[in-house]
């Protein structure tokens, strides 16, 4: 099916790069690509697994107070940001990317450079969207562009694993009412656009009977073990729609112990990860699993006609689910601007990002990447790899094109916003 873009955001678009300042911005974040590089190479040496951002917060919170924003924060929840006023009257958009990376502490030694790539642990996911921050607040401020919108910029923490976009969800329920745009940069590719929320939660569930020897107790008492195994049984065998895209996984079994080699197992715990980019489907999916816990368990005292096995389920993380309108013009000029730039715009099935709690507040939101793949040309993800590279040639056209889907949002004095 084709895809509509609006003669508006054509407008806008050609509006906005007529402008002189922006055109200087543009040519500055072209010739201003070495210090981009340079500083992600620097931030990529600076670790900060999830839970642990502390360190890169405070190199972040002096940047941003040194490119001139406004109320630069750590706020209690160790989120970054800080405002570059508009003129007034236009959208507030805020432009994130996220500190934390999947690696422990002492995991970068140091940062690689072979040809068109940078190579080591976290330095495209997500430190690379950090430095297109910081590079786009360069090249704004050395050509003077004014907004009509303010533009809010955020370093956030806990997005990754069990962080589980923690550090978006704590400043859009502190801020959405400010905020009427978001754009977070955590892709692999410029032109892949994440517009869904893809909802997900990580369960613990917890089996408890009683222990008992294996021989002695035979007979006497339910098994929590053999519970658990009938629930995973039943799990497996679950069935989930394509569309609205669903999945179940149950990922870990954990019961008995060496010691107890020879032991009934008095306790067992489990832990699945469920996702949908629907809330009712994910929702409902979760009842069925608790079906089949109860059911399992259920069986399990049937057949020994002792002990009841009795369960209970803890929410490890979870994240929302929902869609923003692909055909809404956030969609639209964000898939102008990579027809432009010469790269195939993609729109993604549903994503696991940021944006998913500008969504979760029916505030349109993109992701968007951070590589620049021009068309005709593929590169494989290596996030959360220990050979995690990151391609660097023509990384100022990220710089570039995060700098006018952002001003294409809050809109200038000459060019309104086409939010
Ligand atoms: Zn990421």
């Amino acid at each position: 099916m084709e895809y509509k873009v609006s003669d508006e955001i054509k407008k806008t678009y050609l509006s906005l790069s007529a402008q002189d300042d922006v055109q200087k911005a543009l040519q500055f974040a072209e010739e201003d690509e070495k210090n981009d590089i340079d500083q992600l190479i620097e931030m990529t040496l600076i670790e900060a697994p999830t839970f642990h951002e502390h360190k890169r917060a405070q190199y972040m919170a002096a940047r941003f107070t040194e490119l001139g924003l406004e109320n630069v924060t750590i706020d209690k929840n160790l989120v970054v940001y800080g405002t570059r006023k508009g003129t007034g009257g236009g959208p507030t958009v805020v432009v994130d990317g996220h500190m934390d990376t999947v690696f422990p502490e002492g995991t970068v030694k140091e940062v690689k450079r072979e040809g068109d790539y940078l190579y080591a642990p976290g330095v495209g996911d997500d430190t690379a969207a950090l430095a297109m921050e910081l590079g786009m607040l360069r090249a704004l401020n050395a050509a003077g562009v004014r907004t009509k919108g303010d533009l809010i910029f955020t370093a956030t923490p806990r997005e990754e694993g069990i962080g589980m976009l923690g550090g978006m969800r704590d400043f859009m329920n502190d801020h959405h009412e400010e905020v009427d745009c978001l754009v977070a940069i955590d892709g692999g590719r410029m032109n892949g656009i994440t517009y869904q929320a893809t909802g997900m939660r990580t369960v613990e569930v917890t089996f408890r009977g009683r222990d008992g020897h294996a021989a002695g107790m035979f007979g006497k008492i339910s098994n929590s073990l053999n519970a658990a195994a009938r629930a995973v049984a039943k799990i497996a065998e679950l069935r989930v729609p394509e569309d609205p895209w669903t999945i179940f996984c149950v990922s870990n079994f954990h019961a008995g112990n060496d010691a107890g080699i020879h032991a009934i197992a008095g306790t067992t715990v489990i832990k699945y990860n469920i996702r949908s980019n629907s809330e009712e489907e994910l929702a409902r999916l979760d009842d069925e699993i608790a079906r089949c816990i109860q059911e399992a368990c259920d069986e399990e005292q049937a057949r020994w006609g002792k002990d009841a096995i009795s369960w209970e389920r803890k929410y490890l993380a979870t994240a929302p689910a929902g869609s923003g309108d692909i055909n809404g013009n956030l969609c639209q000029a964000m898939y102008h601007l990579c027809e432009q730039y010469d790269t195939e715009p993609a729109f993604g099935n549903g994503g696991c990002t940021n944006a998913s709690y500008g969504i979760a507040h029916g505030i349109p939101s993109i992701c968007i990447g951070r590589q620049f793949v021009p068309r005709g040309m593929n590169i494989g993800s290596t996030a959360h790899q220990l050979n995690e590279n990151m391609y660097i040639k023509d990384y100022y056209k990220c710089v570039q094109m995060g700098m006018l889907i952002a001003l294409m949002m809050t809109g200038t004095p000459e060019t309104p916003s086409a939010l």
